[in-house]
């Protein structure tokens, strides 16, 4: 028997599969569609990390298994190349992203070729190469002519290390998702993607697709929706505002307002001696981050701005606050403070020694004092007409109706997303496509000017100032205005990262065209993506972002759909030997070194045995030699020997029962993404065959078909050698008799007396001690034995209870 020689058969079928074009798909074709698609990578000079390798495999395993079921399969992949990693990168060993990215591209593709995945890279995409952004930028273009892409003034994330403006979903816990440092705020103008517009179709569509929960939850917390009132108040001599509110309920409880220091009505409202105070306040709030501001527990700070308020409910005057605790961002900017029932209103009540009025009592009864919010339900008190009402919803419907009677206040959604903030004062991305004109203003690009090319940047530095390096470029920065020929200027700013990869899963299957981004006949072949597998960490980033985007370029008339993904997989992560990998602690794994010692296939498969996929697993020295011992055995158990050819008849009863429960095990785990009791399956049929020394051709062929998603290039060899001549991708996927899967039944035959008096099915193999009590059990036999005394029984295993009875003397 070939020895297993796992660089041998993996240089071989890596070379076949290129010159037979295995994995390539017919896209117009294919008869039976399935678009299995993973998340791209981000090319880093460090090279192909684990994690990468981990989330891949069990994408590529799918695409695979889904070949063997008999769709057409297609399994491309990319480089999401552009964006602040690769430019700080590359500013801090001096190089030019320009040369670093290429280099880094065919590193990781190299790289990834030898993991062996069923890749079309005949449909590779670089979100860097003109030929890419040029779309990306038709994309902006697009939006901004439909209504959905805007310029705007007002305070933005601010990174001071990537200095850089970031979209809120980018700040994490307060910190730059990027690079870790705390994020702080800055007054600039800036292009927006309106992802707001779709947000009540964001959240409700959620429940018609199928995704990980997890995901959902995350998308679902993000966007926010939370069901309340608006309620006009009206300043004492002066202009009306409105708050958001969620509890409508305890307007009566109102003890003073709150404005965020940015409201732009503080200005006018503002008392003349308090000015000089609220203006102080102003410049310290803007110093702090949205996070440090709503800190559970901080210490509330806040100015009066010596104007008051009219609460439409009673008429009271109610003074006005200014406090950091309050964002411009939600709602209104303004709220009504009820500390009696909320906690950070109490605070700032006690503090600042403000009344505390009780309208939520849990008995209907007011109690004198109280020591912290009540948040519980309960009933109305204090409330004048409403007292006795149940607070909450009751309570809440009935003010709200009493005061929109009025014209005071209309039932209204609030939602915690934010449109997406889009422009990057960095180099390393596609310039947003804009014109700036003395006389016509704002004027987009001309389609065939596209693309806006990035320029060679010898300084591609960030000024820190806000101002983006492409500005330093003359000669990119000035221009003509595409609408009356005069002297205008060019936008600086370069689009999100985050644009590039929003829409790269709808060029893969058009990288033939460069006449359209998209093609809309094959988009309606392949798209939504059937299955798309990926972190979670993406739940509100590239996940959301391209949930939007493919609505919002439906709205525009250029896509068909409005779910890019049918399927969306969260994978889970993993660590080494129990802890997080990172280059301090010395354990990050290079795939590299266990390819080429073990090959590609012993690393995917411990991959995916060392834990469960979907949660992730833990990395330990010896487990890809272990997985390599065991394609050893599983080689040497489904090849014939020398002298000793493969049985060609069916396999024994025992053999066939191990062999159908392996396939529907195996299948039943690949469906639901289990791959290590996928793995324990095969390799309690490899020990079964070994065990028993089963040669047989019908289960050595079942069971390569069963390893081939895991390790593909063993099970092609494997299925050469078997005598086949085309790809076992094309074998098919075996099929499983549901009775074979059952353990075998034979029946007994109950004799009485010489006489056949009964037949029970039991298990084979039973002992008569096992045997006995349950053939008895046949309530039939009964007749047979009442008042009788069994004289002598013989007992034949699998096949016969024979008893004599003591002849009645009567
Ligand atoms: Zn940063
Ligand atoms: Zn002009």
């Amino acid at each position: 028997m070939i020895r297993y020689d796992p660089r041998a058969v993996e240089d071989k079928w890596r070379k076949i599969w290129e010159e037979r074009g295995t994995n390539r798909v017919d896209l117009d074709k294919a008869a039976r569609p399935f678009y299995n698609l993973m998340m791209f990578p981000y090319p880093s000079a460090e090279g192909l990390h684990v994690g990468n390798v981990f989330a891949f495999v069990g994408s590529d395993i799918q695409g695979r298994y889904h070949r063997l079921l008999g769709h057409d399969v297609f399994e491309p992949l990319g480089f999401d190349a552009f964006g602040m990693h690769s430019e700080n990168f590359a500013l801090k060993t001096g190089r030019h992203p320009a040369d670093l990215v290429p280099q880094n591209i065919a590193r990781f593709r190299e790289q990834l070729q030898k993991i062996g995945l069923m890749v079309d890279w005949s449909r590779q995409v670089d979100t860097t190469s003109p030929e890419y952004y040029r779309w990306t930028q038709w994309i902006f273009l697009t939006l901004y002519k439909n209504g959905l892409a805007y310029k705007k003034k007002g305070p933005v994330n601010w990174c001071p290390s990537c200095q850089t403006v970031l979209a809120a979903e980018q700040v994490i816990d307060g910190e730059c998702e990027r690079c870790g440092v705390p994020v702080g705020k800055k007054d600039l103008e800036q292009w927006y993607f309106r992802t707001t517009a779709y947000a009540e179709e964001l959240l409700d569509d959620l429940d018609h697709i199928d995704w990980s929960e997890r995901t959902k939850t995350a998308q679902r917390n993000w966007i926010g929706r939370s069901r309340g009132a608006e309620v006009a108040f009206q300043v004492e001599n002066g202009p009306a505002f409105k708050i958001f509110t969620t509890r409508a309920d305890t307007l009566f409880g109102v003890t003073y307002m709150v404005f965020s220091p940015e409201h732009p009505l503080l200005a006018e409202i503002t008392a003349p001696d308090h000015q000089a105070a609220l203006i102080a306040y102003q410049a310290q709030a803007a110093r702090l981050s949205e996070v440090d501001r709503q800190a559970e527990g901080r210490e509330k700070t806040g100015v009066f701005t010596g104007a008051w308020a009219i609460n439409p409910v009673n008429g009271e005057r109610i003074p006005i606050w200014a406090a950091d605790y309050v964002l411009m961002g939600y709602g209104t900017g303004a709220i009504m403070a009820v500390p009696a029932h909320d906690q950070r209103d109490f605070d700032f009540a006690r503090k600042f020694n403000l009344p505390v009025r009780q309208v939520v009592s849990p008995d209907g009864r007011p109690a004198g004092h109280m020591d912290e919010a009540y948040l519980g339900p309960g009933l109305l008190v204090n409330s004048g007409a409403f007292d006795g009402l149940a607070a909450q919803e009751a309570g809440a419907a009935a003010i709200t109706d009493h005061l929109a009677g009025r014209g005071l206040a209309e039932p209204k959604v609030n939602y915690r997303l934010r449109d997406w903030c889009l422009s990057r004062q960095r180099y390393w991305g596609p310039p947003i496509p804009i014109i700036y004109c003395e006389n016509c203003g704002i004027r987009a690009v001309e389609e065939k000017d596209l693309p806006v090319l990035l320029p060679g940047l010898e300084d591609y530095r960030p000024d820190g100032q806000g101002l983006s390096p492409l500005r330093r470029d003359e000669a990119f920065y000035r221009t003509i205005c595409p609408e009356c020929g005069a002297p205008a200027t060019r936008e600086t700013d370069v689009s999100d990262n985050f644009l590039c990869s929003a829409w790269y899963f709808y060029r893969y299957p058009a990288t033939e065209f460069d006449d359209r981004p998209f093609d809309r006949d094959r988009l309606r072949k392949w798209l939504p993506v059937d299955l798309y597998v990926g972190g979670n960490e993406h739940a509100v980033l590239h996940l959301l972002y391209s949930r939007w985007l493919c609505r919002a370029l439906k709205a525009c008339g250029a896509l068909d759909f409005e779910e890019p993904y049918r399927r969306f997989v969260a994978h889970g992560l993993i660590v080494s030997d129990g802890a997080k990998m990172s280059k301090s602690r010395g354990n990050v794994i290079n795939p590299d070194e266990y390819i080429d010692q073990y090959g590609a296939d012993s690393f995917r498969m411990y991959l995916m045995f060392m834990g469960a996929y979907l949660e992730g697993g833990d990395f330990r020295e010896g487990g890809v030699k272990a997985m390599k011992a065991f394609l050893d055995r599983f080689w040497a158990a489904v090849l014939p020997e020398e002298g000793r050819p493969l049985d060609e008849a069916e396999p024994d009863g025992e053999t066939r029962r191990a062999l159908h429960r392996a396939i529907k095990a195996v299948t039943a785990d690949l469906a639901r993404f289990s791959y290590n009791t996928a793995i324990a399956r095969i390799m309690e049929l490899i020990n079964h065959l070994t065990k028993n020394r089963v040669k047989n051709r019908e289960v050595s062929e079942a069971a390569v078909r069963l390893l081939a998603p895991l390790a593909p290039h063993a099970a092609e060899e494997l299925w050469s050698l078997l005598g086949h001549d085309g790809t076992v991708f094309q074998g098919g996927w075996p099929a499983y008799d549901e009775a074979a899967t059952l353990l075998d039944q034979v029946e007994y035959v109950v004799q009485i007396g010489g006489k056949v008096r009964g037949r029970t099915r039991l298990p084979a193999g039973l002992a008569q001690a096992e045997a006995e009590p349950l053939i008895m059990a046949d309530p039939n036999l009964a007749k047979w034995l009442k008042g009788r005394t069994v004289l002598k029984k013989v007992f034949v295993p699998d096949k016969l209870l024979n008893l004599t009875l003591k002849e009645d003397s009567g």
